[in-house]
């Protein structure tokens, strides 16, 4: 009876002290996810909202800004044309939002301009890639194919960071310290095509490849007006698609870079020629592709394709 007594008091307190830990227990995770709700309501507004008009500088931005940024790219998919792009109201609507406003320029996104002019905010900063590097529209567009330009728009990136929030300067600082490290990789691979490869003949279906071309030292001697018609939409001059398909058949580049984002029946028929005359072809894109990918990762991987080509190339296969 005793014992029985004794036994039943503990249960009664295992099932006093239980009930007190399971109260405590959902109160303490009830706070917590009380206090990570409020930690993150307060945290989103604190951020500095950024706006990319292409993944490819939204990346840099979101690389140089870290934690303290959020970032949004408008032209990311990179199985779309960016060249035919056109705003939606959610663009038109992140634009007016954002603190800081980041766009290519040179013509390659006037819808992104159009926006700028109609939702003029006075408290927002807005980079203007080409007017910062000192290009106008009727020049080649494609400005992170220059390795020198991307330098420049990082820098740039950096200084206007610091400006809308101080308090976080040795963030930014620290952040574009590691960027420029990571973005060395690439660019010296740049480098070292240009000491394997400078001189080499190529060709490419696009503008895309004109300045990464120009900075490995390669002479890229497709028809300029075959380039520039395909990147803008516009049907190629005859003569200039006679001159590329017989710079073709007479084997006289190394490679054909072929810009997978701007397909025309035309571009078709170069990549299919270059194939057939054992011309390597090189597929490369105006946007990130992976989409997830950081813009160093993939520049680094279509330098790779393009060095194996030259390789292939010099081996005579
Ligand atoms: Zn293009």
């Amino acid at each position: 009876m005793y014992y029985s007594m004794i036994l039943m008091t503990m249960k009664i307190r295992l099932l006093i002290a239980g009930t007190f830990f399971l109260i405590v227990g959902i109160g303490i995770g009830a706070y917590l996810i009380h206090t990570t709700q409020i930690t993150s309501s307060i945290a989103q507004p604190s951020k500095i909202q950024i706006v990319a008009a292409e993944s490819v500088w939204g990346s840099i931005a979101s690389q140089i800004g870290g934690t303290e940024v959020r970032v949004i790219s408008i032209v990311s998919d990179p199985n779309a044309d960016p060249h035919e792009y056109e705003a939606t109201t959610n663009d038109a609507r992140a634009f007016a939002s954002a603190k800081y406003v980041i766009v290519n320029g040179v013509g390659y996104d006037s819808w992104a301009t159009t926006l700028l002019t109609a939702g003029k905010n006075p408290s927002q900063k807005v980079l203007t890639v080409g007017d910062l590097i000192g290009k106008k529209e009727g020049d080649n567009p494609h400005l992170w194919y220059s390795p020198a330009y991307v330098n420049a728009a990082a820098k740039q990136m950096e200084i206007d960071l610091i400006a809308l929030d101080p308090a976080h300067k040795a963030v930014y600082e620290a952040n574009y310290e590691t960027l420029q490290h990571s973005l060395a990789e690439y660019q010296d691979r740049i480098v070292s095509i240009a000491h394997q490869y400078a001189g080499t003949k190529v060709a490419s279906t696009e503008d895309v490849f004109a300045y990464l071309a120009t900075a490995a030292g390669l002479d890229l001697v497709s028809p300029p007006a075959f380039t520039e018609a395909v990147a803008e939409g516009n049907d190629p001059p005859a003569q200039s698609v006679v001159e590329f398909q017989n710079q073709l058949k007479t084997k006289q580049v190394s490679v054909l870079v072929y810009n997978e984002q701007t397909i025309t029946p035309l571009t078709e028929g170069m990549k299919k020629l270059a194939a057939d005359e054992g011309i390597p072809v090189v597929g490369i894109t105006e946007t990130i592709q992976p989409a997830n990918t950081s813009f160093q990762d993939w520049m680094n991987a279509e330098l790779i394709n393009l060095e194996n080509a030259l390789h292939a190339k010099s081996l005579g296969r």
